[in-house]
């Protein structure tokens, strides 16, 4: 090393990341109701929560006075509330998607079965706060406000009812045997229902006393589904049923209810109108559902993330202390290093820091995005209520709104666009971003979460394992299933990551991450937008293209099309999200005196995370892009003499120009079989004949815009063996 360098090392890691850095990645910095939200939630997941999973409170199915004794700590804590407005007893005004994530991410640090629990709660909530008519969210949301001193009230604690015992209810959510009857209706009075309903796997049921449940009609005078409000106390049978036997989240409370219940008609989610002596309820099931799923997956998301960022500090604290009072004396690598010695354990573990840091941003920015959708969702609903616009109409006036977005985003006038339009363009992205970061933060977190526990050996696999990484590998498993498996997800994506007005945002989405690869080339953007484009060119290809037997590529049945390019989409958004992220950490950090000093070595590190990152996700999405456009494509027999065309002269010459580093060695390799080896098959579809040469080039570009990625993760691996952390961690484990 020269002497300048060794004045001047490079900045690097000193800290783990502190709440100020967080705070201005995740764009919080100045809300301070949500700093002290994420202190008081984190004093119970570090509290009460973690001393209740120490103790192996998780070992049983029930819902015991143990597990019940953490309702308390989230009402003081402003857990609950957090949920509310304040007309009902909260103190968050305005949108509460960040806020809500925040708490899911401090609860899931510890436990995401204290998550589930409050969680769930919001889950029954949501559909009564989403469509509920205004007398049904004054009575529901305020009389889930924890009790002030002197009240005296039964708390509301509510469950969401959906899925039902099979051959009924789960990833299916229209085969309803739930059923909803007319069981009175006297002239001028309020219809009375019986509403028979059982779940299966409903969370929170051990002690809730209000349900919100998904039934559809059995009688002629109701039409169609819809969700019912259901109290302990109406007449009838409320039979909580049994715990499920579950493996995962234990200190949320789980059970297959039963219920056969008279209500009144007022209690359809949302009222209902009578037309020709029909009620019709004004929101099917379904769409509720797609209202309060569409914000609460992202929460989900977000439990995982926090688990993989959980593991680094007791990763590295197991790794350093390894070898410790062997031989290796105080001051040798083998004392201070132990296991971080050797560099697969480092490697592997920048790649669990790298997935949790790109799961959070991706989450976070999916809980921001709906903040900012909320106002505009009902400034749209009011729009289209005061023009008298329903169904085919108001489908119809969005349609235009999209053609306008289409045409703003193409010509970028100066003023800013119109209420409906700005909330097509926000829905379009908002519509990718829930499920991506619901499906790649829980599934492909839940495989990373596995090489957190193996690095922790066979620690890894037992109760004491400090920060429960055993648990937590299980519990992201649920995470990955609960409202709506992965294949929902996909399912989703599949349609709308078609939407062109998503389309045209990603197509500006590439623009940028290139200019911010010839501004900051160490973040790997080069990468990612390569793949970014390539991903943008197999959707276009795909969409048009059909197998070797003519049918069509892109089409819903074709999940082995569909999925694997949602799974691509996902690993490009989490991965230009972490560069975004990182970016902001540069720019807004230096503002803040608090983290000067650190500043330059955190940036520098998160940005060898981003540039590993980018390179797995182009990886990833090249790799599926690959097999997509390549696969459909029928192989010629080894021994077929072929298209004439193929890998002849004229074609090898054609590539030379299109792939960078194709040249004379490789038309020798291509024409020169080894002694004894068949000739390398020349059929099969001829890359000219197709028009993939766009594609061939793309994915030679991409193998080179890898450069240097390997050299970032060593660095970052190296600054794995340096940073400071706590002696312990700051809960019990
Ligand atoms: C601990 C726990 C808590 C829960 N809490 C609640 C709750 O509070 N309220 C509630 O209503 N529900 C709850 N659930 C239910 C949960 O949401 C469902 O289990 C989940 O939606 C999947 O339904 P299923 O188990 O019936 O899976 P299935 O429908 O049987 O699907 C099984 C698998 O088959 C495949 N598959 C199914 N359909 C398709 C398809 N169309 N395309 C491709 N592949 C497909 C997928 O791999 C899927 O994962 C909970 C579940 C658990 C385990």
């Amino acid at each position: 090393m020269n002497a300048i360098a060794e004045e001047n090392p490079p900045p690097s890691l000193a800290t783990l990341p502190s709440d100020d850095l967080r705070q201005i990645m995740w764009r919080f910095d100045g809300r301070y109701e949500l700093h002290m939200l994420v202190q008081a939630a984190r004093a119970v997941a570090r509290g009460p929560v973690a001393r209740l999973v120490a103790a192996g409170t998780r070992n049983s199915h029930e819902w015991t006075p143990d597990k019940a004794s953490l309702l308390p700590h989230f009402d003081q804590s402003g857990i609950t509330a957090a949920f509310l407005d304040p007309e009902d007893g909260g103190f968050i005004a305005g949108p509460k998607n960040l806020a809500l994530a925040l708490i899911a991410f401090e609860l899931s640090w510890v436990d995401a079965g204290a998550a589930t629990s409050s969680l769930a709660g919001n889950l029954g909530l949501a559909s009564i706060h989403e469509r509920g008519t205004p007398e049904q969210r004054a009575k529901y949301a305020a009389g889930a406000a924890p009790l002030k001193p002197g009240e005296n009230r039964k708390q509301v604690r509510a469950a969401f009812a959906l899925t039902e015992p099979i051959p009924f209810v789960g990833v299916e959510t229209g085969m309803l045997a739930g059923k909803v009857r007319v069981a009175d209706w006297q002239e001028g009075r309020e219809p009375l229902l019986q509403v028979d309903k059982r779940g299966r796997f409903i969370t929170n049921m051990g002690f809730a006393n209000v349900v919100t449940a998904a039934v559809e009609s059995d009688d002629p005078r109701l039409k169609g589904s819809c969700m019912v409000i259901l109290e302990e106390g109406d007449p009838g049978v409320w039979d909580r049923g049994t715990p499920t036997k579950k493996l995962v989240h234990q200190l949320s409370s789980t059970n297959d209810p039963v219920f056969n219940l008279k209500v009144p008609a007022s209690r359809i989610v949302g009222g209902y109108t009578i037309q020709d002596g029909v009620i019709l309820p004004n929101f099917s099931h379904s769409e509720i559902i797609e209202a309060v799923f569409r914000r609460t997956r992202v929460t989900v998301g977000l439990m995982t993330s926090a688990k993989l960022l959980s593991a680094i500090e007791p990763v590295i604290l197991y790794h350093r202390r390894r070898f410790r009072g062997g031989q290796g004396a105080p001051g040798t690598p083998r004392y201070e290093l132990g296991i971080q010695q050797k560099q697969d354990a480092l490697h592997r573990l920048v790649d669990v820091w790298a997935t949790g840091e790109a799961s959070a941003s991706l989450g976070f920015e999916a809980a921001r995005l709906f903040d900012q959708l909320d106002p505009l969702e009902k400034e749209k609903d009011r729009i289209l209520a005061a023009k008298k616009l329903t169904g085919r109409a108001a489908f119809k006036e969005l349609t235009q709104a999209q053609t306008a977005a289409l045409a703003f985003l193409d010509s970028k006038p100066a003023a800013p666009p119109g209420p409906l339009v700005q909330f097509v363009l926000l829905d379009s992205v908002a519509a990718v971003l829930c499920p991506a970061c619901k499906l790649w933060n829980t599934g492909h977190g839940a495989n990373m979460m596995r090489e957190a526990v193996s690095l922790m050996g066979g620690y890894g696999l037992t109760e004491d394992c400090p920060g429960f990484l055993g648990q937590k590998w299980m519990d992201a498993q649920l995470e990955a299933t609960y409202e709506g498996p992965e294949a929902v997800q996909r399912l989703q994506l599949s349609i709308t990551m078609t939407n062109e007005l998503f389309l045209a945002q990603f197509q500006q989405w590439i623009a940028q991450i290139k200019r911010i690869a010839s501004e900051r080339p160490g973040t790997g953007a080069c990468a990612l937008g390569t793949a970014m484009k390539l991903w943008l060119w197999t959707l276009r290809h795909v969409q048009t293209a059909a197998d070797a037997a003519g049918a069509k590529l892109y089409h819903k049945t074709r999940q082995g099309v569909t999925f694997p390019l949602a799974d691509a989409l996902c690993w490009l958004l989490a991965a230009r999200q972490f560069i975004l992220d990182v970016i902001e950490l540069e720019t807004k950090g230096a503002q803040n005196p608090a983290l000067a000093g650190g500043l330059p070595g955190t940036v520098a590190f998160f940005t060898d995370l981003c540039h590993v990152q980018a390179a797995r996700a182009a990886g990833e999405a090249g790799r599926i892009a690959a097999e997509i456009v390549h696969g459909y494509n029928r192989h010629p027999a080894w021994d077929d003499p072929g298209c004439p065309a193929c890998y002849g002269a004229e074609e090898l010459t054609a590539l030379e120009g299109i792939i960078p580093g194709m040249d004379a060695s490789a038309r020798a390799y291509s024409d020169v079989a080894e002694p004894g080896e068949k000739h390398p098959p020349k059929a099969g579809p001829c890359v000219k004949c197709v028009g993939l040469e766009p594609f061939l080039a793309l994915r030679a570009k991409l193998d080179t815009c890898l450069t240097g990625c390997r050299l970032a993760k060593d660095r970052a691996a190296e600054s794995l063996t340096k940073v400071m952390t706590r002696e312990a961690l700051d809960y019990p484990s």
